[in-house]
């Protein structure tokens, strides 16, 4: 298969171990895969998406990187400290949605000194022709992320995410992450039939965008990519829907959740992405899917900077 360039910003292989406690409340054996623990910023799965994406940046000769998406956005928190690292100037362009006070990623960002821009508007297409506007203006080359690293490119970092695994000698009957913008998912749905046939993928869907059709055609486009010789269809793997009342708005099961793994296990997950993804988990467990023996991996995708800017009940 081809090969694509990527920098690197975070620490690899992350590590993966068994939660012994929520394993025996639910009675299946639940292992974590600790995306939370990348090695840059706080940690989350855009580490290794941006690895692909801002090795093309620097390729191009990019003095700017532009990306957007929510005022909390975890992933535009990390493109600025890997943008930053790499000297490249980040740019952020947010929608104007959720908490945009110097709290959690926007605090982050304020300490990184990072040009951080509002705008008020529903609609990205907006954002990314203001960031053509912007950038032509100053007149440097430029490179524009779209929302959460979600692109073909970006999708090769959770293809890699399931061969890591399997190159530490793991192997599960289901994976389970969060969907949000998609390329995780999708990354791991086309790693593990690229490298993990047996498992099973489910992807936790956060917010309401269609993920039926967004998931595939990253498939798709990824496998292209990497002029991979498979066949991709919505058999590949599931869909279920945690958004609850809205994408960034907790859910009462995100937020037992995110108690849940605080309590038993000593881990942080959030109430936007992980807590709602890990609510699907649970709720797969009780409905009898896994059996006693199945071996089920949560990618832990981070969200620790979301998790200071949340009001939670
Ligand atoms: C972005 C994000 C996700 C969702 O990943 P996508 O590739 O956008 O679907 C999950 N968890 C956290 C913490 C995130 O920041």
């Amino acid at each position: 298969m081809k090969e694509f360039a990527k920098v690197s910003l975070g620490v690899f292989p992350t590590p993966v171990h068994k939660l012994e406690n929520i394993s025996r409340m639910l009675g299946t054996q639940v292992y974590v895969k600790r995306d939370d623990m990348t090695g840059i910023g706080l940690g989350g799965n855009k580490v290794r998406k941006l690895e692909y994406l801002l090795a093309e940046a620097k390729a191009q000769g990019a003095q700017v990187v532009f990306t957007t998406g929510g005022a909390q956005s975890n992933h535009a928190m990390l493109t600025a400290a890997a943008a930053n690292r790499l000297g490249m100037k980040p740019i952020l362009i947010l929608k104007k949605r959720g908490v945009t006070g110097r709290l959690g990623n926007q605090l982050l960002e304020y300490l990184m000194g990072t040009d951080v821009r509002f705008m008020d508007t529903n609609d990205y297409a907006d954002i990314y022709a203001e960031m053509d506007r912007v950038g032509k203006e100053m007149g440097v080359p430029y490179y524009k992320i779209p929302c959460g690293g979600s692109n073909a490119l970006g999708t090769l970092g959770y293809v890699d995410c399931v061969r890591e695994l399997r190159d530490q000698g793991m192997t599960f009957d289901h994976i389970i992450c969060a969907e949000g913008s998609g390329g995780t998912m999708a990354g791991l749905a086309l790693g593990a039939k690229l490298y993990m046939p047996g498992a099973r993928v489910t992807g936790m869907m956060v917010d309401t965008d269609p993920f039926d059709e967004i998931t595939p055609r990253l498939m798709r486009e990824a496998a292209a990519l990497l002029e991979a010789d498979v066949d991709v269809s919505s058999a590949d793997f599931d869909l279920r829907d945690l958004c609850g009342p809205r994408y960034a708005i907790p859910s009462k099961e995100g937020n037992d959740a995110v108690r849940l793994m605080a309590q038993q296990e000593g881990l942080f997950l959030d109430p936007v992405y992980t807590g709602k993804a890990f609510a699907g988990l649970v709720a797969m467990a009780k409905e009898g899917v896994f059996g006693a023996d199945d071996r089920v991996l949560f990618v832990h995708s981070g969200g620790a900077g979301g998790l200071f800017a949340m009001d939670m009940d």
